[in-house]
């Protein structure tokens, strides 16, 4: 398999008004596994249903209901830990992690905290033709996304919608190896393509298929120790990730050069105003005196049944961009942009199939992809089909046509179909 050769970043200084800094960040992604049915119970888990409409006995903690495992969610784990290099843990537990909100009926949440199902991997992360940044993966763990309460619908009333109530969610807990609010973003932004890759996540943000803790520190410019982070919750976009970790980067090297310390804290990010705030002090495992499950059977996979699962991934988007560069001869850059999504690779693909790569990805990107942009379509809904379009390459390819009366053809493909 081929592999692209990278180098790292160059370290992303932040001058202070008495030194360099630099940046620390971890992220903890939570990613809604693409399961029809919730991890421990039967309910839909369908996006924008009448609120309360999606939730079994089990999900509203009726009394004498018990938890059932969604095999399907623990496989959908297991291919995601595989897809990031990761080793699983073929004995895993759920753990029960105790508070009170009440968008939780169940007075707590099924998580893994000791012995979680995915242990470490690692994600590379493109920052530019030749330059990535090797990300390590600590851990991910599975566990239920709780509800949601409303606040701002009546001035006096407060709401619960138990829809999510249950949903299982892959936490993937990062190492704190990124330094700059673009890595950040970046990793982000490659973790969910390659979830989307393997089919184990939509990572759609906008519905809240994948949001990020964001654990920031500060450290003197060249220093080994780790700083005090503080963690912003819940973000759910890659523009917001930046612009917090940027300000929450500056907010904690002014305070460090007043003389003052860090408090480990939890920070929301207020999109309005471009600060983070805080939310809560820290708390910690213990708070939540976190126990082994007494309804749930501690988790043993076979070692056949993982390998089944591995052997049947599907190629990711570091092979398929290398193979790309090897293969067509094309730039990282171009190879980049057609294997963004699976679906543009695989068109590609039909198009390049028995002709010039190089041709074909000129065609695809310039003229396909240049106007699927312009007109704001997605890719499902090109007029112009990979056979369409493979057939006019052809046509300039051997001298039938010119490029440029080939690029009116495919406005005539575009506007009036045909062949
Ligand atoms: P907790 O379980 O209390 O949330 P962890 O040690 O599991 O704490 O770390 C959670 C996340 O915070 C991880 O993604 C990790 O990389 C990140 N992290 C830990 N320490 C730091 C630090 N000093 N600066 C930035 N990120 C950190
Ligand atoms: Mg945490």
């Amino acid at each position: 398999m081929a592999e692209l050769a990278y180098r790292e970043p160059e370290p992303k200084i932040i001058p202070g008004a008495r030194g360099d800094w630099e940046m620390v960040i971890g992220l903890e992604v939570h990613a809604q596994v693409s399961s029809e049915a919730k991890l421990f119970s039967g309910a839909s888990t369908a996006f924008g249903a009448v609120p309360n409409s999606n939730v079994s006995l089990v999900d509203a903690a009726m009394p004498g209901m018990l938890p059932v495992i969604n095999g399907f969610c623990v496989e959908q784990a297991v291919r995601t830990g595989l897809g990031l290099k990761a080793k699983i843990n073929r004995f895993s537990r759920f753990d029960r992690k105790n508070y009170f909100y009440p968008d939780l009926p169940q007075g707590y949440q099924i998580s893994q905290l000791y012995h979680p199902v995915v242990g470490a991997g690692e994600v590379l992360v493109d920052l530019g033709p030749g330059v990535a940044r090797k990300v390590r993966i600590h851990h991910i763990h599975l566990e239920q996304d709780a509800g949601k309460s409303i606040h701002d619908m009546d001035p006096d009333l407060s709401f619960v919608d138990l829809n999510r109530t249950g949903v299982a969610l892959m936490e993937i807990v990062s190492m704190p190896d990124i330094r700059s609010a673009e890595e950040a973003a970046e990793y982000v932004r490659k973790l969910r393509q390659i979830l989307r890759y393997l089919g184990t996540s939509d990572g759609n943000m906008q519905e809240g298929n994948l949001r990020a803790d964001v654990n920031v520190s500060v450290r003197p410019r060249g220093s080994q120790e780790l700083g005090t982070r503080c963690e912003i919750k819940n973000m759910n976009s890659m523009r917001f990730i930046m612009q917090a970790v940027e300000y929450e980067a500056r907010r904690q090297i002014g305070i460090l050069e007043d003389g003052g310390s860090i408090e480990q804290e939890t920070r929301l990010y207020d999109p309005n105003r471009g600060e983070t705030r805080s939310m809560r002090s820290k708390e910690e495992a213990h708070d939540y005196r976190y126990f082994p499950d007494p309804d749930l059977l501690p988790l043993e996979l076979e070692q056949e049944w993982i390998d089944a699962i591995a052997a049947a991934l599907p190629e990711l988007p570091d092979a398929r961009k290398a193979r790309y560069v090897a293969d067509y001869g094309m730039t990282e850059y171009d190879a980049g942009v057609l294997t963004a999504e699976a679906e543009t690779a695989r068109y590609f693909e039909a198009v390049a199939g028995g002709r010039d790569g190089k041709q074909a990805a000129n065609w695809v990107i310039n003229e396909l992809f240049g106007r699927l942009n312009r007109e704001g379509l997605a890719l499902e809904a090109s007029p112009v089909g990979p056979a369409q379009l493979g057939g006019l390459i052809d046509l300039v390819g051997s001298g039938e046509i010119s490029g440029k009366i080939g690029k009116d053809v495919f406005e005539i493909l575009w506007t009036e179909g045909g062949d």
